[in-house]
């Protein structure tokens, strides 16, 4: 295809795309680790997408699935009506799912996932009673969509200040980089917990029975790759099970392998109430999201609050035919080449490779977990977010794809990737960091 000569009428739908119109980066074809840019080039992409393509691109088995289920079924309504794929992949992704959060609702985007989720926990504590437990408690650097169900849990300021009239009865808690309690707490073996404890301070404030649930990422990604220190999930379970509140963990990012394991949950051994998922679960290739649940939490939903048939949930495409085919493919895929293992396996070489980076130009902190990274900048004075920008564009020159996030690179490669890959992504990234002011 040609390059578009009109930019200006040209639809994007992000409007972080501000900057592409001036030098547009145009994505013709992809294929395993690699992207190929319209001018022929091969990019790699160190980013799976946008945290989805786990598996690599353009995977044969899942394209053939697709393909043969849009010649047999394109469409069915999940009201009222059902079709076999998407009864077999709540089966399939059940057994994967550690656990007993055995019951899945079916959504097409992670924003689609958290406005679910959110919806059910509220309507669970008013079908056990308990009305008054209305209040949701997220994080400070939380990022759960942008839905406004999601931007009010969430902790963006950007995403927020325009929008006064969020969700209200929403509480924050402080990230886990948050610098002060770093200052005060890094060192002592129980940091974690402490930081956890911030969340008795918000209960003790609006009293327990007035507070539903608690929504965080296992490991914060949109916001720059926040790992949670020890004992902090543990301890935030801990603290919602004192108080009959509901926990929730966004593994939009986590889940489908990323850390090694097929969730967070599995990875940090500690098990929410709702969990939810998107990205990873198609591979990428068609939009969906799943919210999994337990059978009682499940019953409550769907029997509405005070046992009428009254509550309304679900989206036109919740548990489309192509995409329910899309994600037994991946699946299959996933298992088939051992990819969470594959990941686990690979996770020691990834985290030499991040910290091969100590001392390189700008950096000040590397942070990894699994096949994920997060290399901190030092912001350039007067602009903020400028450093990382730059990097990220002349990475692209030379045929690198990084995602950046504020002065935070990003790193999150299909969990195919090869150790001579990972080198790569590594050596090119220190260069463009010592050529960029
Ligand atoms: N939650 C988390 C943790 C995410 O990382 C994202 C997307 N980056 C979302 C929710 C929103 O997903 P989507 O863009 O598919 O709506």
């Amino acid at each position: 295809p040609s390059q578009p000569n009109n930019l200006e009428a040209f639809w994007m739908p992000f409007t972080m795309n501000r900057q592409f119109k001036k030098a547009p980066r145009m994505l013709v074809s992809a294929e395993g680790m690699y992207y190929t840019a319209q001018d022929g080039r091969k990019i790699l992409d160190g980013a799976a997408g946008l945290w989805c393509v786990n598996a690599g691109h353009r995977r044969p088995k899942i394209v053939e699935a697709v393909q043969r289920q849009i010649f047999e079924l394109d469409y069915a309504p999940a009201f009222q009506m059902g079709h076999p794929a998407a009864f077999e992949l709540a089966s399939r992704l059940v057994t994967l799912m550690p656990g007993d959060l055995d019951h899945v609702f079916f959504t097409n985007s992670g924003s689609e996932s958290v406005d679910t989720a959110l919806k059910i926990a509220l309507a669970y504590q008013r079908a056990k009673g308990e009305g008054t437990r209305q209040r949701l408690i997220g994080r400070e650097r939380g990022y759960h969509g942008v839905g406004f169900g999601g931007i009010s849990v969430g902790g963006i300021v950007t995403n927020r200040k325009f929008f006064g009239s969020l969700l209200t009865g929403v509480d924050h808690m402080p990230h886990t980089h948050d610098k002060a309690h770093q200052a005060f707490s890094r060192g002592q073996p129980e940091w974690g917990g402490h930081l956890a404890d911030e969340l008795e301070r918000i209960v003790t404030l609006h009293d327990a029975s007035n507070i539903a649930a608690v929504i965080v990422e296992p490991v914060a990604g949109s916001t720059g790759v926040l790992i949670p220190p020890q004992g902090y999930l543990q301890r935030l379970r801990e603290i919602c099970d004192k108080h009959g509140i509901l926990l929730i963990f966004d593994e939009v990012i986590t889940g489908f392998g990323r850390l090694g394991a097929s969730f967070a949950t599995e990875y940090f051994g500690v098990m929410p109430d709702i969990i939810c998922t998107a990205k990873g679960i198609t591979n990428g290739t068609i939009p969906m999201g799943a919210v999994f649940v337990r059978k009682h939490i499940y019953d409550a939903f769907m029997n509405g609050p005070e046992g009428a048939i009254e509550l309304f949930h679900g989206y036109t495409y919740s548990g489309h035919p192509v995409a329910c085919a899309a994600a037994l493919a991946t699946l299959e895929t996933y298992q088939e080449d051992g990819l969470f293992q594959r990941a686990a396996d690979l996770a020691p070489y990834w985290e030499d490779a991040v910290h091969s980076l100590k001392g390189a130009r700008h950096v000040i902190d590397l942070r990894n977990l699994g096949l994920i990274a997060g290399i901190e900048l030092e912001p350039l004075q007067g602009q903020p977010t400028k450093r990382a920008f730059d990097a990220f564009l002349k990475c692209f020159e030379r045929g690198v794809m990084i995602r950046t996030t504020g002065d935070i690179i990003a790193l999150s490669p299909p969990l195919i990737i090869e150790k001579s890959e990972i080198d790569h992504l590594f050596t090119t990234i220190r260069e463009v960091l010592e050529s960029i002011e």
